[in-house]
């Protein structure tokens, strides 16, 4: 028997709407197969007033509720559900700095999860960062990309996602152009890369850039460094960690509204998201987490080692920033969605999960609506 729900929505972000607006929706076992604006056509058996937004996307993401993507299978899903549990529906595993093989283990070992609903694609953070910017990564492991791995992810094409590059190693910029050929997108971060480089990294088909101001030089006046030229380049999007701690929340308000379409909310989650503060790993590095804040135990500067929020915490302060809902829940859906080419997740459309999520106006979250 199909399970068939018709939603009226007092205020839906439907599809690559502005904003949110009266919309109903048909529901088969799951999945939208009808929509409009407006009023339902007959007697809705469901209807909600608050605003509605597409489950959240996050493509940057290491783990959750204790668990580490890099760690397997069972892993993945507590991470998985950890996220969910504050409407994640969709995320992009990030996978950090490893030995190589071991690395390439670990996209196998999530092959079978990876769904295009749920799991929707991995990321590799590393190995081919900058030593002097590597953040939580293990500075023994960290690599210049040669043909060889380069082959190995565009082998994996339909896994990997994004990879994460600094454009200043060796053989940085050949690797930039194959993945980008191979529609992998490749995201500069974790880099000491000048303007000038990373202008031609963006060139050679870099289009991404991995959180925004950090692991990176700072905009200096007279020395501008990456974050102008991924500024500044209308074909990048770029990511944003917004939990408070990653980049001063008003500079990161300011970033929202001057990208616009071209920005990525991501939480770039560990193990500690949606559990608490306690002594955890990131990629075999003990990390410590105070008062939600992730941070290397034994790192003299005590590098921040990923954030402990979830996507809608993200949103909310986005909100309590004064970035309009409809924007801040379009940077943490359907934009990461378009920018790593996922079909599947993203938007309140036809064809896609029913999988909505409920804020108020002040975007907090409320809950996620299933109807299966
Ligand atoms: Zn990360």
């Amino acid at each position: 028997m199909t399970d068939r729900w018709a939603v009226q929505g007092e205020a839906v972000l439907l599809g690559d709407e502005a904003d949110f607006i009266p919309a109903w929706l048909v529901v088969e076992d799951g999945l939208i197969v009808r929509a409009g604006t407006g009023r339902f056509p007959g007697s809705p058996d469901v209807t909600v007033c608050l605003p509605l937004a597409p489950g959240l996307v996050d493509i940057h993401c290491h783990g959750g509720g204790g668990a580490a993507f890099a760690d397997g299978p069972e892993a993945a899903r507590t991470a998985l559900a950890a996220h969910l549990d504050r409407g994640t529906s969709a995320v992009v595993a990030s996978l950090v700095t490893a030995d190589w093989e071991q690395l390439m283990a670990q996209v196998e070992a999530l092959r079978p999860l990876v769904d295009g609903q749920r799991l929707v694609g991995l990321h590799l953070e590393g190995p081919w960062l900058a030593p002097g910017k590597r953040g939580a990564h293990d500075p023994a492991k960290l690599v210049s990309p040669t043909p060889e791995q380069v082959a190995q992810v565009v082998a994996r094409a339909d896994l990997v996602r994004q990879v994460t590059i600094a454009p200043e190693l060796p053989g940085a910029m050949a690797a930039i152009a194959a993945l980008s050929q191979a529609g992998v997108v490749a995201a500069i971060g974790h880099t000491e890369a000048d303007r000038a480089t990373t202008a031609a990294a963006i060139a050679a088909g870099a289009r991404g850039a991995t959180h925004l101001f950090n692991a990176m030089p700072e905009l200096a006046h007279r020395a501008p460094g990456p974050v102008l030229a991924l500024l500044s380049d209308p074909r990048v999007v770029c990511e944003l960690i917004l939990d408070g701690h990653h980049v001063d929340p008003e500079l990161a308000l300011a970033t929202l509204r001057l990208l616009g379409r071209r920005a990525v909310l991501v939480t770039d989650a560990m193990a500690a998201a949606g559990l608490g503060d306690g002594a955890y790993q990131l990629g075999g590095l003990p990390v410590t987490v105070r008062h939600g804040v992730a941070r290397l135990t034994d790192d003299p500067g005590h590098a921040i080692a990923g954030s402990t929020i979830r996507l809608a915490d993200a949103v909310a302060l986005a909100v309590a920033g004064g970035l309009p809902l409809a924007r801040a829940v379009a940077a943490a859906t359907r934009q990461p969605a378009d920018h790593l080419g996922l079909t599947t997740v993203g938007r309140i459309a036809v064809g896609q999960p029913a999988e909505l999520v409920e804020f108020d106006w002040e975007g907090r979250f409320r809950r996620v609506l299933r109807f299966d």
